[in-house]
């Protein structure tokens, strides 16, 4: 039986795994964390369980190609999916709007919100009728497509052409500008960040219309240890806390894998899902040169951007289950973060997760999306005591924040920690501490990336890094994608 290595245990990787063993191959995933899962995690602190991704997840929803892919790798159960009705509240100025998954009632409550939109509103929420049908490409790589692949592809899709044809070519910054009501701007943000092209909000807003993007119960952890049971139960087996130094390079070929600790795997095909620059400077050495990723990582044009988050994890001694949640809310004062000016938190205190905390708990999380790496990367390399200050900052406005926002918190906050862009960088090895993949303009000239890098054979790439914007449901496609890529190699025919 050929054997394939897996470098990095994440939702990628994972996916990697399910569907290698499904196609007969003798399957090892190296991990270089204690956890399956990568960025898909969540972390216990006390009597706290904090959940560290996911917010909803496109392909919760039954007869989507994405619940399929879902189900194939044993992701979620169909009686722990979460779909509220109210999928987001938004907060500004005292003024709530909430955001319907019913997008009749989603129209008539936006329009009485904010009457100075009126034309922007019509036109969203038509779009968003027409988005219902848009799906995440998790059959074939985009890349990968034939022309006949195409044609079918945007015929599934031919409700969302007069979205591309209208904002096909509009920067998600430009469109909200359109909207003159700061409510609904906050909201579109949460929905797609605006360093990502207009048609990602809408598209998403078509996803959460149609009633997909539920919570599955257990949250982010519990996606990555279904699927890494499903992996162990197809036979296959994952190394933890097992970082991997460097590919082994043959005549052009992958041949296996050195650990950091120097022991040696041979193997037919390696998998790299790890964040693409640990997989091209340090597990291949510098040694293949790739166009795109150059131009990705390097380029100042400002094409490419790389969110981050500070992500403050708050355990609190009093039950907010009946207390409004997930939540966009204006903060009373702006909050400068290097060169990141914070005007809005999203706040999430998983109200459905019973096995989060011992009962009358809450475990919150706040988080802020902030693009300047550098900033916290020289408070860390240079003063790790003024690092430490800028956290307990932070964590202090936050906290005066949540007890305005639910009293019941106030004097009962037990945990309060803060991760910066350099804790995702330092645990994952996040580029610039982003947390899915790369944002890009519309005029950017790369989207995704084959799973083939050229240079080496008997290799491929997986992970968010391959399919912008990332994301778990993407990630866990480049999985499958990456599969794909090595039956193609290996000359068999690949099975799902
Ligand atoms: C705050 C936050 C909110 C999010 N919200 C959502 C959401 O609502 N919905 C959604 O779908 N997604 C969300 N995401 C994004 C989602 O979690 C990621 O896109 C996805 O988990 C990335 O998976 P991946 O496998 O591509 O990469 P990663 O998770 O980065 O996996 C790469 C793995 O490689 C390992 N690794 C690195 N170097 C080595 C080495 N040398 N040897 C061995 N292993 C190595 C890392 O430890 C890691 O486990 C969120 C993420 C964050 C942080």
């Amino acid at each position: 039986m050929k054997k394939v290595l897996i470098v990095g245990g994440g939702i990628s990787g994972l996916s990697a795994g399910v569907f290698s063993r499904l196609n007969g191959f003798d399957t090892e995933i190296f991990e270089a964390q204690a956890k399956p899962g990568g960025e898909c995690t969540s972390w216990k602190r006390k009597d706290y369980i904090f959940d560290g991704a996911i917010r909803w997840l496109i392909g919760t929803k039954k007869g989507t190609a994405a619940y399929d892919m879902f189900k194939t790798l044993g992701a979620f159960e169909d009686d722990k999916i979460v779909v509220e009705e109210i999928f987001l509240t938004v907060e500004h100025n005292g003024k709530k709007l909430y955001f319907y998954r019913d997008v009749d009632k989603l129209k008539e409550h936006l329009l009485e919100v904010a009457p100075e939109d009126t034309e922007m509103i019509k036109e969203l929420c038509k779009f968003a009728k027409k988005a219902k049908s848009f799906e995440t490409p998790v059959d074939k790589h985009m890349p990968e497509m034939t022309i006949f692949d195409n044609i079918k592809f945007s015929m599934k899709m031919s409700s969302m052409g007069p979205i591309m044809m209208k904002y096909g070519k509009v920067d998600g910054i430009d469109y909200f500008k359109k909207f003159k009501s700061t409510l609904i701007r906050n909201a579109l943000k949460t929905l797609a960040l605006d360093t990502f092209p207009a048609y990602a909000p809408i598209a998403l807003l078509g996803t959460v219309v149609s009633y997909d993007g539920g919570w599955p119960l257990g949250g982010s952890a519990g996606v990555s240890d279904n699927i890494c049971n499903k992996f162990k139960e197809l036979g296959g087996t994952i190394h933890l806390s097992s970082p991997v130094k460097r590919v082994i390079q043959e005549n052009g070929k992958a041949v296996g894998i050195e650990l950091d600790n120097g022991q040696v795997v041979k193997g037919d095909y390696v998998i790299s899902s790890t964040d693409i620059s640990i997989t091209l400077n340090k597990l291949l050495e510098g040694k293949i040169k790739d166009e795109a990723y150059n131009e990705i990582l390097n380029s100042n044009s400002g094409e490419y951007t790389f969110a981050s988050c500070v992500f403050v994890s708050l355990g609190i001694a009093a039950d907010l289950s009946e207390d409004v949640s997930p939540l966009v809310v204006s903060l009373n004062k702006e909050l400068k973060i290097g060169n990141d000016l914070i005007g809005d938190i999203y706040v999430n205190t998983f109200k459905h997760e019973k096995s989060f905390t011992p009962e009358g708990k809450t475990a919150a999380v706040v988080t802020m999306d902030v693009y300047d790496y550098n900033y916290w990367k020289k408070l860390y390399d240079t003063d790790v005591n003024k690092y430490k200050s800028e956290k307990e900052r932070i964590a202090k406005a936050i906290i005066e924040q949540i007890e305005i926002i639910y009293p019941k918190a106030k004097g009962n906050i037990e945990v309060a920690e803060v991760a910066t862009p350099v804790t995702y960088n330092r645990i994952y090895g996040a580029y610039k501490g982003a947390w899915m993949g790369y944002g890009r303009k519309v005029s950017a000239k790369y989207r995704n990336h084959k799973c083939k890098l050229e240079g080496i054979d008997n290799f491929a790439l997986a992970g968010q890094w391959i399919s912008s914007p990332g994301a778990v449901t993407i990630s866990a496609s480049t999985g499958k994608f990456a599969v794909q890529e090595i039956c193609k190699q290996a000359d068999i025919k690949f099975r799902s």
